[in-house]
């Protein structure tokens, strides 16, 4: 088969085809095998559900997009240079984002460590050997953070070896700021949290001349996000791949300035004698970022919205037949902003606790995973939804809570 002929064939083949299904047609040319359909879910036993969660590392993300799996898939018959590669995609991926330079990394928490990684070491591949070990290597070694930003993720700044000093006024911040001074970082989703925004935290920075990095990882949509902190002077932009942009799951973007992308490189794969080793994303994983990143920028995200808020509208229609519930309609304000239906209601006339709905839910036919559960409410989101999908979530959660009438 030619390689043409192979390309057509490849456009063609439906979104959900795995390696498994292609057979050597030519020595080294593979095509894949009309009929094989390996149902690996079922083959182990592992339940499968409709995510009206969203994007949950734990529920394993979210659905690459067609063209993702594509890309996946045409990218894995061919050997290439994985520096060149991640040069090239992240060209592209720069553009897309109004920075100078990007990086595919293994998702946002990679990218953190890695974009840190790289402003402690420059491209010294020397100094990048030292890592996470820093005391007495004259490195910098300090991270600062608004108290308020503080969460579980901040673990991936420390993996650098550096200590995160919490502030929370301006006053301390500029206290705080000294020569092992490395970095100023910002979380936005907590960005409430905090006395100090963006703009006022970017500008601090530039006077003491220490560079910022800001953690999008859920915070797109709004799609604007994605350029948004670059333009604002952001040294490094972390986001996840595969939460709403549907790449990879263990995908991720580091964006920024040149010198510190190409720093942050020196510690990445294939390059081994640095922290980053461990988090190797393969050229399918690149080129997979990239075309969901495109596909994503490409959407018309007003209908895209609008969609959503129609599914959870017909969700709540259908629960509000059941006397004694209530619904509302939620979007909040930072991270994971899509429609968001709070399921509510009075338990003299509905006799059983969102636990319970919760749980029935998940052992129904299908299964339905919902996002959370108090004592009298259920909450759900349709983003992750396919479509179609509403139907179904809304006549299951009409009869579970029709059963406990
Ligand atoms: C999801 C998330 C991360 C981690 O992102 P990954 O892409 O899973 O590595 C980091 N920070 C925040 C705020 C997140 O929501």
């Amino acid at each position: 088969m030619r390689r043409r002929e192979l390309l057509k064939y490849l456009s063609v083949m439906p979104a959900s085809s795995m390696l498994s299904r292609y057979v050597e047609v030519d020595k080294h040319v593979f095509a894949p095998v009309p009929g094989i359909n390996r149902n690996l879910f079922e083959e182990l036993g592992v339940r499968t559900f409709i995510n009206a969660a969203g994007t949950y590392t734990a529920m394993t993300g979210s659905l690459m997009r067609a063209e993702v799996m594509d890309a996946i898939n045409s990218s894995s018959l061919e050997f290439c240079m994985l520096d060149e590669l991640q040069d090239k995609v992240g060209e592209k991926i720069a553009k897309l984002v109004h920075a100078e330079s990007a990086v595919v990394t293994a998702g946002c928490f990679s990218a953190m460590t890695l974009g840190l990684a790289g402003v402690l070491t420059g491209v010294s591949e020397e100094k990048a050997t030292l890592l996470p070990h820093l005391e007495g290597t004259g490195l910098k070694s300090e991270v600062i953070c608004q108290k308020g930003h503080n969460i579980v993720y901040s673990h991936a700044l420390r993996n650098t070896g550096c200590k995160i000093i919490m502030v929370e006024t301006v006053k301390e911040l500029e206290d705080a700021i000294n020569d092992k001074t490395a970095l100023m970082f910002f979380l936005n989703v907590q960005s409430d949290q905090g006395k100090i925004m963006h703009q006022e935290w970017v500008d601090i920075a530039k006077k003491h001349g220490i560079p910022t990095l800001i953690d999008i990882a859920a915070d797109v949509p709004p799609v604007s996000n994605l350029w948004k902190f670059n333009d604002m002077g952001f040294d490094l932009v972390c986001v996840s791949g595969g939460k709403a942009i549907r790449g990879p799951q263990s995908a991720g973007l580091l964006m920024g300035k040149k010198a510190y992308i190409q720093a942050a490189r020196v510690h990445m794969p294939p390059r081994g004698f640095n922290i980053g080793r461990g988090m190797k994303i393969n050229k399918e994983e690149i080129v997979g970022m990239y075309v969901a990143l495109e596909k994503f920028m490409s959407l018309d995200h007003d209908k895209e919205f609008a969609m959503q808020r129609a599914q959870v509208d017909l969700i709540a229609t259908a629960a509000k037949t059941v006397k004694g519930v209530s619904t509302e309609i939620k979007v909040p304000p930072l991270g994971n902003v899509t429609p968001t239906l709070h399921i509510s209601w009075d338990k003299n006339l509905v006799k059983t606790s969102g636990k319970e709905l919760q749980q029935k839910l998940r052992g129904g036919q299908p299964s339905i995973e919902i996002g959370g559960s108090e004592e009298n409410k259920i909450v759900l989101t349709a983003w992750m939804l396919k479509p179609g999908q509403e139907e179904i979530v809304a006549k299951k959660v009409r009869e579970v809570l029709s059963a406990a009438v």
